[in-house]
Order: C-alpha cells, then sequence, then structure tokens
C-alpha cells in the first residue's frame, strides 16, 4: 500500500512529488510512457519561469523537475494509466504494464490538452512557426506577420498579447461572429495591429522548415486563398484530460475537476488534483507547480488525519477494514462535503 499515487507528470505533478517525497511519502509518480514531462516537453525556450533569468528550454525544465523529485526519493513509472477506482479508502490505478497498485491517495495532475487543427503539417512544423501559447512564444515573432486561429478568449487574448511583438496579426474565424466576452472582442476591435479574416477555415499550413503561409477556405463560398505568415498560434480551446476521471469525480460547468475552493480536495475523500486539470484559465507551468504544492500539503494533512483517526480507533487497518472505512469517513468527511457544494455550485 502505497501513501500517494500522482498521476501526470507536468509541472503540477513534479512540484507534488518534491513536496511528498521531502515529507517522507514515498510518492509513486506515473508519467506517461510516450508525453513525459507534459506539454512543456514541446515548448522552445522558457522565459517566465523563475529562477532562470537567462530561460531555460521546456524540455531541459522538465527533467530537472523529474531529477529534483527523484533526488528525495520520488518513484518515477513511464507507464500509462488505463483505469482507477478512487472510491473508498484504498485507490487503485491501473497501468499498461506495471499492472495494479495501490495507495491511500492519489493526485490527479493529468493536465490538458491544446485542441489541434488535426492538418497534416501541424505536427511536423510545432515549435517551427505553429505555437499554441503566446506567452511562451509570443516573443520569437517580434516584426513579424502572424495569425491567430480561433474565436473565443483565448484567440482574442492571444491576438492581442501578441501585438506586442509582431508587426501585424491576422485572426482567422471560421464564423462571422465571435464566442468571445465583450470586453475581449472590443479590446481585439480597437487594436490597430490585428485583421479578422472572417467565414474562413485553415485548411493546410505551407513551408519546408518552418511555416511560411497557410491556405484558407471560405466558410461560405468554399473559395482558397494563400496568405504568407511568419507563424501561426492555434487558439481553439483546451481539452482537461479528464477522462480516467468521468463517473467518478465531480467536474464543472468547464469541464475540469471540481476542487473545493483554493483547495486540492476533490469530490472524493483521498483525492486531490492539481494544474491545469483543475484550471480553465490560467495554464501556466508556475500556476501548475504552485498548484501541485497546494495537493501535496493537502494530502499530507488527509494522510496526517487518517493516521490520527486510526490510532484513535486503535485498530490495524490491515486487518479491519471496516474499520479503516470508518476511520476514512470520519477523517474526510468535512473535504468531500465541502468539494461536492464546490462542484455543485460550479456545474
Ligand atoms: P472556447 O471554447 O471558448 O473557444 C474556442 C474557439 O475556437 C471558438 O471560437 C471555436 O469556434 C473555435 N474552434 C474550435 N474548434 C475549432 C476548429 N477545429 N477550427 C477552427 N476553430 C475552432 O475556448 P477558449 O480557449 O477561447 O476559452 C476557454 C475558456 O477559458 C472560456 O471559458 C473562456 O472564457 C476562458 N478564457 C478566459 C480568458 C479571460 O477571461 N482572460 C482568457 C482565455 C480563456 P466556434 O465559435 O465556431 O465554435
Amino acid at each position: 500500500m502505497r501513501n500517494v499515487i500522482i498521476i501526470g507528470s507536468g509541472p503540477a505533478g513534479y512540484t507534488a512529488a518534491i513536496y511528498a517525497a521531502r515529507a517522507n511519502l514515498k510518492p509513486v509518480l506515473i508519467a506517461s510512457s510516450v508525453e513525459a514531462g507534459g506539454e512543456l516537453m514541446n515548448t522552445t525556450e522558457v522565459e517566465n519561469f523563475p529562477g532562470f533569468p537567462q530561460g531555460i528550454q521546456g524540455p531541459d525544465l522538465m527533467f530537472k523537475m523529474q531529477e529534483q523529485a527523484e533526488r528525495f526519493g520520488t518513484e518515477v513509472i513511464l507507464d500509462d494509466v488505463t483505469e482507477v477506482s478512487l472510491d473508498g479508502p484504498v485507490k487503485t490505478v491501473t497501468t499498461g504494464y506495471s499492472g495494479t497498485l495501490e495507495a491511500r491517495s492519489v493526485i490527479f495532475a493529468t493536465g490538458s490538452a491544446y485542441r489541434k487543427l488535426g492538418l497534416a503539417d501541424e505536427e511536423r512544423l510545432s515549435g517551427r512557426g505553429i505555437s499554441w501559447c503566446a506567452t511562451c512564444d509570443g516573443f520569437f515573432f517580434k516584426e513579424k506577420t502572424i495569425a491567430v486561429v480561433g474565436g473565443g478568449d483565448s484567440a482574442m487574448e492571444e491576438a492581442t498579447f501578441l501585438t506586442r511583438f509582431a508587426s501585424k496579426v491576422y485572426v482567422i474565424h471560421r464564423k462571422d461572429s465571435l464566442r468571445a466576452s465583450k470586453i475581449m472582442q472590443e479590446r481585439a476591435f480597437q487594436n490597430e495591429k490585428i485583421e479578422f479574416l472572417w467565414n474562413n477555415e485553415v485548411v493546410g499550413i505551407n513551408g519546408e522548415n518552418a511555416v511560411e503561409s497557410v491556405t484558407l477556405r471560405n466558410t461560405v463560398d468554399g473559395s482558397e486563398q494563400v496568405l504568407p505568415l511568419g507563424g501561426l498560434f492555434v487558439a481553439i480551446g483546451n481539452d482537461p484530460r479528464v477522462h480516467l476521471v468521468h463517473q467518478q469525480l465531480e467536474l464543472t460547468s468547464d469541464g475540469v475537476i471540481a476542487v473545493d475552493g483554493r483547495s486540492s480536495r476533490t469530490s472524493l475523500a483521498g483525492v486531490f488534483a492539481a494544474g491545469d486539470v483543475i484550471d480553465p484559465h490560467y495554464r501556466q507551468a508556475i500556476t501548475a507547480a504552485a498548484s501541485g504544492t497546494v495537493a501535496a500539503l493537502d494530502m499530507e494533512s488527509y494522510l496526517a488525519e487518517l493516521e490520527q483517526a486510526e490510532a484513535h480507533l486503535d485498530v490495524p487497518a490491515e486487518q479491519e477494514p471496516e474499520a479503516e472505512a470508518e476511520a476514512v469517513e470520519s477523517a474526510s468527511a468535512r473535504a468531500a462535503a465541502s468539494a461536492s457544494e464546490a462542484a455543485t455550485v460550479g456545474a
């Protein structure tokens, strides 16, 4: 029986692991077999993570976080979680190759995935002119003509932010009106560097080694045109990775895991969540890392309360599962009730 299993290896997961390991809880972190390190593995230079005045490559930052977590005793498993069972005092996490692990608590730090356009050359030119994060990469597009795809708040925010660097920013949107909030729309409309290309979708991204142009198709008359560009930002939404916990944890109306206020406590006792999987707004490496800290501290308190309750009952948990269940209930009823309330409000 482990103390805690952390699922996810982005900044939230590794930060939770660093704290849990330093608390001597010997955490296990399941890092995914092919996507270990999370979204930052797809980023080039990270210049806004404190402590690296000259910037650091995204993958290097993630390797350092892993090294730091392992230094204090985190066991990192490169495997994919296929199933979880979260109810009751013993949580089980089933993986593709390593079998089923048991723990008293679980921290979800599964992040979110940028929605992609689904075009053939999107992957190939990713990091070579195609980006999903203006705050991360905007700086590299100084004095260039670039475009943002999307019509929501993210697209407006990214387009407006990118005018600090780019000489011109097109917003390519598939409809003739925006989904974005009025205030964000107005800000973009008033910006002289932004031009809207309505009723257009990107059907091709062109360039040998970097983005040189995109092919647009008019959604009204079907006509096509090639638009020369030095960069393309895709801002068509994010999907939190919650497929493992559907039907088990409460979600908010934004589709993220519901937590109790500023804590990481989910609707089930002993289950915590951190990072992008609870955050539909900020989605930065540093906010995810901070959220991982919160999850580790909440988890530590939970285990301490559990231990106290067990000691009070004076019944060894392994021998009397029912007694342990009772102890868990008393240790965490307050957290579960308030998280459930938060979920209801969120929904
Ligand atoms: P949204 O889901 O709100 O918007 C996505 C946009 O992308 C829509 O305009 C949609 O078009 C378009 N889109 C989706 N799929 C495709 C596709 N395959 N091809 C072309 N276009 C596509 O996502 P956001 O990330 O913008 O926002 C998510 C949440 O975060 C929202 O609640 C938002 O309010 C919030 N947010 C708030 C911010 C703030 O307040 N500062 C900043 C950023 C986000 P269509 O309209 O046709 O469906």
